[in-house]
């Protein structure tokens, strides 16, 4: 009996189309694209590439996955930039979808008026920091400061001390970016030192603000001196400050990160910040500080160019007023309850065949924050060869590499995922 041609038994392409799983595909990604990929499967399929009966699988394999695709943060880097530094608290996660649809964003319903856009976020904020007189929120610290310094220093000059001309990352460096605004930069002082009087000497008609930057992401130590922000409120022109991290109070636990309350306090006129740092809210720029600035700021033209969206507004009211973020609890995680966390993951692991051992290691802040800060944690301690395929599968669980060991920090995990990391472990142990 002659064998039948193996082209002959590639399923059609109606049939496929039929099918449940690529009847459900096409209506997250289309039809088309579905066609597409069964198209292609059945190619190869005719080539002899894949068996007929794999067309189906081969055509669903080829479709886009789910993007952006979860990671579970085991690097013990509590804002990991290339993780998208803060992850947003569950009230915030549920603003943001309620927010997805139609929304009161800029209507009183009780009116039926038009009503001031992100009213709640900025009413939240101002609350939070009442040492502000006024507040406005832009899309991320960077379009803070470009609006300040168009806003108030277009034409005019920026005095800034050279030891805070900094590089925040991926290139990213301050002073071209205060440069594309038009404004000019009046460098003063030296990399490790500058005084008050360096200041006062470049201060004159020309002058738009003097800027205090914080260094986020390095320490200088030695022979060094800064001028304090409340010795540069003496000065006579406003002082900006870019505090960086987002920290509204102080935090014992990071005692040389500024926060808003206490630079406005000490005299700066605008603070600029980020919302996805120790704030552990959206993406966003925070602008606090008198309300004369505030309101040029944001009447500024290019205010509109940087105006956030309703999703970011709602997830950023709702961190202000929940009670803990993700990125708080993760901060002040107590070691020895991280111990105690690793230590059953340990025990179940190895009730299931599978040896890992606990080790002390130190955490650290990330996102550029708190440079030399370093948290006290424990890891799972696994073979290397657990890393590719834990952070390729799904959900992608991230860890560090070590002297040949995957260390799994459960630091910046939340308490209620460590079922999907024991899981994901499990699977990779086969
Ligand atoms: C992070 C940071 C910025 C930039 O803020 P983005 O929100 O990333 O735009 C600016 N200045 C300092 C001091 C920072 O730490």
């Amino acid at each position: 009996m002659r064998e039948v041609d193996p082209r002959r038994r590639v399923p059609r392409t109606d049939a496929l189309l039929a099918d449940p799983a690529l009847t459900a595909a096409a209506g997250t990604v289309g039809r088309d694209r579905v066609k597409a990929a069964i198209v292609a499967a059945q190619h190869r399929a005719r080539r002899g590439e894949i068996p007929p009966d794999q067309v189906r699988d081969a055509a669903l394999a080829d479709l886009p996955g789910r993007t952006p695709r979860p990671v579970l943060n085991a690097t013990g880097v509590v804002l990991h930039t290339n993780l998208g530094r803060a992850p947003l608290a569950p009230a915030a996660v549920d603003a943001l979808v309620a927010a997805a649809g139609h929304t009161d964003v800029e209507l009183d319903l009780a009116t039926g008026r038009r009503a001031r856009r992100g009213r709640e976020a900025l009413d939240a904020l101002a609350a939070a920091v009442p040492d502000a007189a006024a507040v406005h929120v832009v899309n991320n610290g960077a379009a803070a400061l470009v609006l300040a310094a168009t806003a108030l220093a277009a034409d005019r000059e920026i005095v800034v001390s050279r030891g805070e001309l900094v590089e925040i990352g991926d290139g990213f460096r301050l002073p071209d970016l205060l440069a594309s605004t038009g404004a000019r930069l009046r460098e003063v002082g030296t990399t490790n030192r500058t005084s008050r009087a360096d200041y006062a000497a470049a201060i004159g008609p020309r002058t738009g603000f003097v800027l205090k930057v914080h260094p986020s992401n390095f320490v200088v130590t030695g022979f060094t001196s800064a001028v304090s922000v409340g010795e540069l409120a003496t000065l006579g022109v406003p002082v900006v400050a870019d505090i960086g991290s987002g920290l509204l109070r102080p935090d014992p636990l990071l005692p040389d990160e500024p926060d808003a309350a206490t630079t406005l306090r000490a005299g700066a006129h605008l603070v600029t910040a980020s919302g996805d740092k120790l704030l552990g809210g959206p993406q966003a720029g925070l602008l606090l500080g008198a309300a004369d600035l505030v309101e040029r700021l944001r009447r500024h033209p290019l205010a509109r160019a940087l105006r956030v969206d309703k999703l970011t507004l709602a997830a950023l009211a709702a961190t202000l007023h929940a009670p803990a973020t993700p990125t708080g609890e993760a901060l002040h995680a107590d070691a020895g309850r991280l111990r105690a966390r690793t230590e059953r993951l340990r025990d179940r692991l190895g009730a299931d065949g599978c040896k890992a051992e606990v080790v002390p290691v130190a955490a650290v802040v990330g996102g550029g924050g708190a440079p030399g800060v370093e948290l006290d944690s424990w890891a799972l301690s696994l073979p290397e060869r657990y890393a590719v395929p834990l952070r390729t599968g799904d959900p992608a669980v991230l860890g560090r590499v070590l002297h040949g060991r995957l260390l799994l920090d459960l630091r910046a995990v939340p308490v209620g995922d460590d079922d999907r990391v024991h899981a994901a472990i499990l699977r990779v142990a086969g």
